[in-house]
């Protein structure tokens, strides 16, 4: 079994879902896992944002306009008047239930209920139209199988259980269609795996299906070097380590959803990324081998907070560290960079639900300093704190401010705290400093 996950430009215009059937219809068994189509999910955001405002006129403009959207491309991409027909009353069906939303009261599971249209939306569409081209699909209905827990992690071995039972009771089909990012949670209420979450769902998919390979198809041709939304003339890398991806997501590489990786790296399920408008392209394997040493690619993930925790009577004194974990242990807020100094320590979070909370106990023994507006720029590949080229990235230091730098926690990573304002200049300048001035073993 083959899991093919197809974001949302893969899936957002009549072409492209032209593409996605080419790809798909090739007689090997897969689950094929589809995002909203682009714009959609955004789109949904913001009518719950309106509804969260009070506003409900601007949160139905948005819905015409949307409604309007499905109705050309569905017009356009299903001519066969009896299907057309279906699809035409599913669309509208959903639109007016939105609608009726607008002027109920806003919480998080009226949020959910909202972005939860894009993919129910996108899936219903697809499949009809492989029906329309006589290709035999199943729709397969991720809030019937896809689980999360009480702690957000999916519930595997629901979700093993459900998949496939719902496989089972389904008909026989080459290609089975699902939503990716769309779940339930613990109580049965509809929730989701967050932004970008549909990528997790194929490998959550591919892990309880002990599939042959995950395949991403986005738009792009695989995992570049630096983030093409800021940077010129980045590259695609054709291998990377489960760990490699993992860290890069996590800091921010939108390629990948930051879990992506996890369910798969465990039972050693590749995944690949490919460009849903230049199949040919040979994407970027990740897998559990480790290519090349030195930089391969750079990310950076902007909402960052960095608290500076001050106290003279640290020095020279033990359990001060322990203190300040102790504090975010409470909160249950992670810390992901930290550098410390007789005197004082750094450290970086991206939850800030519970800042006040935090900052108020920390000044009962320290003096605290909070920086909001930060990023973390962070360089990954294998073994590169040892690698000749890699002091070329502290030319770095001429240009910027940079807050802290975290080196040699591992040997595959370095991080810079830096202002968001400065990240453009930051991620183009280190890739002239890093992979213009020589070429990495890839
Ligand atoms: P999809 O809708 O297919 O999930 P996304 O927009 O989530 O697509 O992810 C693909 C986009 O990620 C690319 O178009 C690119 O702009 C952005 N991106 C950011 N960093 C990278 C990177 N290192 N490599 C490739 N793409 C990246
Ligand atoms: N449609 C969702 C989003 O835009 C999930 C995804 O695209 O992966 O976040
Ligand atoms: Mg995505």
């Amino acid at each position: 079994m083959l899991v093919l996950k197809f974001g949302g430009t893969s899936v957002g215009s009549i072409e492209n879902m032209v593409n996605v059937k080419n790809i798909i219809n090739n007689g090997q068994q897969k689950v094929v896992v589809l995002s909203a189509m682009s714009g959609t999910t955004n789109a949904l955001v913001k009518v719950a944002d309106y509804i969260k405002n009070n506003n409900p006129e601007d949160a139905l403009i948005v819905i015409d306009v949307l409604r309007n959207t499905y109705n050309t491309t569905v017009k356009n991409l299903i001519t066969t008047p009896e299907i057309y027909k279906t699809v035409f009353v599913y669309v509208n069906n959903t639109f007016n239930s939105l609608e009726v939303l607008v002027n109920r009261l806003y919480d998080d599971l009226l949020y959910n209920q909202i972005v939860s249209q894009g993919e129910l939306l996108s899936t219903f569409i697809f499949s009809h139209y492989l029906q329309q081209e006589n290709i035999n699909a199943v729709l397969l209905p991720a809030l019937d199988f896809m689980r999360i827990d009480k702690t957000n992690e999916p519930d595997n071995y629901y979700i093993q259980q459900n998949l496939n039972r719902v496989i089972n009771e389904s008909p026989k089909a080459e290609i089975y269609i699902t939503q990716g990012f769309i779940c339930r949670d613990v109580k049965g209420n509809v929730a989701n795996l967050q932004r970008g979450g549909s990528d997790y769902t194929a490998t959550i998919i591919g892990a309880v299906l002990k599939a042959k390979e995950v395949q991403i198809w986005t738009d792009i041709d695989g995992f570049h070097n630096n983030d093409p939304r800021f940077v010129e003339n980045t590259t695609a890398i054709s291998n990377l380590s489960f760990d490699e991806s993992a860290e890069l997501a996590y800091f921010g590489a939108k390629i990948l959803h930051p879990q992506t990786v996890m369910p798969v790296r465990e039972l050693d399920i590749p995944v690949r990324l490919k460009n849903t408008m230049l199949p040919e392209a040979h994407g970027t394997l990740i897998t559990n081998q480790v290519h090349g040493e030195g930089i391969k690619a750079i990310a950076a993930k902007d909402g960052i907070t960095a608290i500076k925790i001050k106290s003279a009577r640290m020095l020279l004194a033990h359990g001060f560290l322990k203190k300040v974990f102790e504090v975010f242990e409470r909160y249950e807020t992670s810390i992901d960079m930290i550098t410390t100094s007789e005197i004082a320590v750094s450290l970086t979070i991206d939850d800030t639900t519970h800042l006040e909370a935090i900052v108020e106990e920390l000044d009962r023994f320290s003096v605290v300093e909070v920086d909001n507006y930060m990023s973390i720029v962070c360089l990954v590949g294998n073994a590169i704190i040892f690698h000749p080229d890699t002091p070329n990235l502290f030319q770095i230091l001429q240009d910027v401010s940079v807050r802290m730098i975290s080196y040699g926690g591992s040997n595959n990573n370095i991080s810079l705290l830096i202002n968001t304002s400065d990240k453009k200049e930051t991620l183009k300048k280190l890739q002239r400093y890093v992979f213009e001035s020589h070429s990495v073993l890839v």
